[in-house]
């Protein structure tokens, strides 16, 4: 597959600037004739100074970069008419939602890979908790998308559950026309970088496209991108037991006895802790939230057990 290369939308005072590749500790490689020719083009390459200068810009190649072998990026089968290379968003919660609906509004392609099957997938695991936020601080410039579909505001001063939000708002704002063909479930990324120079390379990096790689049930493919947005949120990488953030020693071989942040201690995840010994550890709202529901649950089953613990591993 032959991929067309797409410069990123590059700003023009930026280009005139001195180029990237020209910082003080790139000079003497630029001074080499190739090197300089590529970065600084080849107007540049006559002239005796060392370095890119004001007004010098980068080539672009024109002809298409050839792709080959197994992995072969693919390029976004947008909307027609679009032609330019999409922002890829990573991750399809509050935050790459938003970032969709703006890259719509500013007349861009977003792409939004999401790793679970679902939007919202971060948000749904404690959707049995309400948001401090009232709905007014949640839904932001995305609902203007939303406003065209016959979407019903909810009451601005009322509190949302995380289900809410998944529900009432991240769900029907992903199931836009604006959005609904530009978001892949079930796209794990798993790396980004820039397509076509490898590691050791420099000069000319920050003129070339991006590369994000996503891992899906049917194998891993390639997408050529002229920008990421990293909103793939910190939920799933919560502190480990241990201190200085390190696993404490024995953490992993104990993995089938922990449980994560705020599990749905009086809804799904109820047998799980019902008539136990539950130790809680930490010190924050999400440890304080799972203490009130386990002695709401030990109201229910007496014979539960709870023990709160706060990072004592962590004190010196
Ligand atoms: C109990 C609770 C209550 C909260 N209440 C509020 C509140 O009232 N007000 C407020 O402003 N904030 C609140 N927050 C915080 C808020 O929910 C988070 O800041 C928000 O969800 C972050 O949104 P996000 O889109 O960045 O990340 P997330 O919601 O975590 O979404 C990230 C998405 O990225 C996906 N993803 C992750 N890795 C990859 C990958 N490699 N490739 C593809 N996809 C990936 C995930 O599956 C997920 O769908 C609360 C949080 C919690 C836990």
């Amino acid at each position: 597959m032959t991929v067309q290369y797409e410069p990123p939308n590059q700003d023009a005072a930026s280009a005139a600037a001195v180029s990237g590749c020209c910082a003080p500790a790139d000079q003497v490689s630029c001074c080499d004739a190739s090197a300089k020719a590529e970065c600084c083009g080849t107007a540049a390459t006559g002239s005796s100074r060392c370095g890119c200068q004001a007004g010098d810009a980068p080539e672009e190649p024109s002809t298409p970069i050839p792709v080959t072998g197994e992995q072969a990026p693919e390029t976004f089968g947008g909307p027609a008419g679009s032609a330019g290379l999409p922002v890829v968003v990573i991750g399809a919660g509050p935050v790459g939602l938003a970032a969709a609906a703006h890259l719509v509004e500013r007349g861009l392609e977003p792409l939004v890979l999401e790793a679970a099957d679902r939007v919202g997938a971060a948000v749904a695991e404690w959707g049995h908790v309400p948001l401090f936020s009232p709905w007014a601080y949640d839904i932001a410039a995305a609902a203007r998308l939303l406003g065209t579909t016959g979407w019903t505001s909810p009451d601005p001063a009322q509190l949302p559950t995380g289900r809410d939000l998944v529900e009432r708002y991240l769900a029907p704002l992903a199931a836009t026309p604006e959005l609904a063909g530009r978001i892949r479930t079930g796209a794990r990324v798993v790396a980004v970088t820039r397509h076509g120079v490898d590691k050791t390379r420099t000069i000319g990096r920050d003129g070339r496209p991006y590369l994000v790689r996503i891992d899906t049930s049917g194998g891993v493919t390639d997408v050529i991108a002229s920008a990421v947005i990293d909103a793939s949120g910190s939920w799933g990488r919560s502190n480990p037991l241990g201190a200085s953030g390190l696993p404490a020693v024995g953490e992993s071989e104990a993995t089938p006895w922990l449980s994560g942040p705020l599990p749905d201690v009086l809804g799904r995840e109820r047998e799980r802790f019902a008539g136990r010994r539950v130790l809680v550890v930490g010190m924050g709202h999400s440890a304080a939230n799972t203490l009130l529901s386990l002695v709401r649950l030990r109201e229910q089953e007496p014979e539960t057990r709870v023990a709160a613990m706060h990072w004592a591993a962590h004190e010196p």
